[in-house]
């Protein structure tokens, strides 16, 4: 999910519109119904700010136009939202450029020159920088748990496409997502701060459901097709990526934090990191690296 206007207060993404740029959104946008009547008056307040990013649609025209979603307080059009598939957009990304499946790093050794990169594989790979965007094992690796970094689990279900629901829905936001995929309905998801059990949980699956039905009451009690529970890093307070050099270090970077904005925020800033390669100082102030140290 796309999702431009996520905040509760459905303001807009940081630099959504540069973001926006980079991922040619297709048209339709998303709907996100307000939860309460104070969230609706933030909401029209924001799409009035943001007309070329939002729409408000008043509770009597949004069951005019979505008669299968509650909306009972009306809903922000966040134009430029869209559901997709991740793993074809980060396909779609990569390109050409050579990947290394079934293969991890495992350490790394920083010479003047260069850095040498230990590989699962016993392989060793020189190479003038490492960009580590190794999601949750960053919280973890000895050489970056420092850093000051927070993992949220998530659950996802895909569930089998109701038959009381319409052929088509928009994207949905707001308790939770709804992406209409077909044949099936992808929806999601939890968040959980701590957890005992790292795989998918029946507490997770029934949250998510509970959720959605509030959007869809037409919902039912859907076959699931499958469960995935994975996790999300993000850098409390600021709630910004962080990019940047290891500590004490020139060739070793890290890019992490994208919390749930992942495709816009890096599509907004993957797109300059080798901008940032060359000039630290270009790194948005608000993404600069932070150890647990410095927030001591
Ligand atoms: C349930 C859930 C739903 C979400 N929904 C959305 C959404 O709708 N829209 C959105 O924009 N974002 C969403 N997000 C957030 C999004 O998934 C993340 O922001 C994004 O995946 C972060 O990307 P990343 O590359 O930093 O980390 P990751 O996606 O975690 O990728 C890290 C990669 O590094 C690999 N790796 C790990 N260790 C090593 C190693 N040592 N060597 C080599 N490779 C390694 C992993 O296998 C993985 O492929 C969701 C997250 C969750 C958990």
């Amino acid at each position: 999910m796309v999702n431009p206007m996520m905040s509760r207060k459905g303001r807009p993404v940081w630099q959504v519109r540069e973001a926006l740029q980079q991922l040619n959104p297709p048209p339709g946008g998303l709907l996100r119904p307000a939860r309460t009547q104070e969230q609706a008056d933030y909401f029209l307040d924001s799409a009035t700010k943001n007309a070329d990013l939002a729409e408000w649609i008043g509770p009597t025209d949004a069951l005019e136009r979505y008669p299968y979603l509650a909306a009972p307080y009306g809903l922000i059009l966040a134009k430029h939202g869209f559901g997709t598939n991740m793993g074809d957009l980060c396909r779609e990304w990569i390109g050409n450029v050579p990947v290394m499946e079934s293969c991890s790093v495992e350490d790394w050794t920083e010479h003047a020159k260069y850095v040498s990169v230990h590989l699962s594989n016993g392989e060793t790979v020189d190479c003038t920088r490492l960009l580590l965007a190794t999601g949750l094992d960053l919280v973890h690796h000895p050489k970056t748990s420092h850093l000051y970094l927070h993992p949220i689990k998530g659950q996802r279900l895909q569930i089998r496409r109701p038959a009381s629901l319409p052929p088509e829905i928009m994207p949905l936001s707001g308790f939770g997502y709804v992406v209409d995929e077909g044949d099936t309905l992808g929806i999601g998801s939890t968040f959980e701060h701590s957890w005992t059990e790292s795989g998918p949980t029946e507490a997770g699956a029934q949250e998510i459901l509970n959720h959605a039905r509030t959007m869809l009451p037409d919902l039912g009690d859907p076959d699931i097709v499958t469960h995935t529970a994975s996790i999300r890093v993000t850098v409390p307070g600021t709630r910004l990526p962080m990019i940047g050099p290891l500590p004490e270090s020139d060739r070793v970077w890290f890019f992490t934090g994208l919390g749930s904005k992942g495709i816009l925020m890096s599509a907004y800033l993957g797109s300059r990191i080798p901008d940032f390669f060359n000039d630290l100082e270009a790194i948005p102030a608000g993404c600069r690296v932070a150890t647990r140290k410095d927030k001591a």
